[in-house]
């Protein structure tokens, strides 16, 4: 680059860093019960409770929001994460998982097998490789190769839910499996999504879930995709989502949410705001489906939304209180 080059490139830079919205600039100074940790679904509170653990024993961002998703992987009674997930309809459990911080910092995985902690491969791959999202066979070589430990993540329950649902094999978006509660319920969708924040207002992120129970082979949902499960903005804020992945990834849901936010709105105007043109460009063919939505800016405010009833989210503050709330929805049933 000649020097010329460099000069513009570094004022083109210095524009850009210059042009962040004056909303997003004053939402940086810290709140009362500003937030710390935030994450999906109530089983949140465990891994918010280890994340904050390890920021406080002065661990980086990165490293709080893995230790908290590393949590629900590790349950085996959590069958929508890590370890005990339902399985595909062929009997694979495959898990997706994305980790981002606010300085660009990306790692995904998808449909990788055999490792538990799909959080940690996927932050391998942001630290250990030229790329950013490593899928099927590749990712689950890339974390054998990585020496993270390989075990079946197919448990007896998971497996004999599977083969329950085989006799039928009626796989229906709008329902779940056992009986017809809203696809993207709690009980059988606990995808878990982590946003941390320091005093400073930096941001990071995790996701990571074992997707739609009996779900064809090689589908990938929202979760480990930047922009549909997970997205965080320097200045701005993060966001997060659950549910139906579908319907998240077709409108690109958390950057829609982080945008919103850049826009001027407050994190909870912002997932209204995605959660409601959900509903208006999917009309009928939302009806019953689940998909939440929670995000937080630099300043710690905190928001979430939801399609049904029944989303829950974890907030920690500084102090490491934690509270379970449920997010107010836009359909009461
Ligand atoms: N969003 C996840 C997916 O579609 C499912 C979930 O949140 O439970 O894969």
């Amino acid at each position: 680059m000649s020097d010329l080059h460099r000069r513009s490139f570094m004022t083109a830079l210095a524009a850009v860093g210059g042009a962040l919205p004056l909303a997003a600039r004053a939402r940086a100074v810290p709140q009362k019960d500003a937030a710390t940790i935030v994450s999906t679904w109530d089983f949140g509170a465990a891994a918010n409770a280890v994340a904050f653990a390890r920021l406080k024993a002065g661990g980086s961002l990165l490293d709080a929001v893995e230790a908290g998703a590393m949590v629900p992987e590790a349950d085996p009674t959590n069958h929508s994460v890590g370890l005990g997930g339902y399985p595909d309809r062929d009997g694979h459990v495959t898990l997706d998982a994305v980790i981002m911080d606010d300085a660009g910092g990306v790692g995904a995985v998808a449909a990788l097998e055999d490792t538990v902690h799909a959080i940690s491969v996927a932050r391998r791959v942001m630290e250990k490789t030229p790329h950013t999202f490593l899928v099927g066979e590749g990712a689950t070589r890339f974390a054998r190769d990585q020496g993270f430990p390989q075990q079946s993540l197919l448990t007896p329950d998971a497996e004999k839910a599977w083969r329950d649902w085989l006799k039928t094999a009626d796989y229906r978006p709008e329902a779940n499996i056992e009986n017809r509660r809203p696809l993207g319920d709690a009980r059988d969708h606990d995808t878990i999504g982590i946003l941390a924040r320091n005093a400073g207002g930096r941001l990071a992120g995790a996701c990571t879930t074992s997707g739609m129970a009996f779900k064809m082979r090689g589908r990938v949902g929202d979760s480990p995709q930047v922009g549909s499960g997970l997205f965080v903005e320097r200045g701005v804020g993060g966001a997060t989502s659950t549910g139906v992945g579908e319907e998240v990834t077709r409108i690109a849901g958390t950057a829609r949410v982080v945008a919103s936010m850049r826009a001027g709105r407050s994190p909870q105007a912002a997932c209204e705001e995605v959660v409601r043109h959900i509903a208006q460009l999917r009309g009928d063919a939302i009806r019953g489906m689940q998909v939440g939505f929670l995000a937080i800016d630099p300043a710690g405010r905190v928001g979430a939304f939801c399609l049904l009833p029944g989303f829950t989210y974890a907030v920690t503050d500084a102090a490491g209180r934690t509270v379970v709330h449920p997010a107010a929805s836009l359909f009461k049933s």
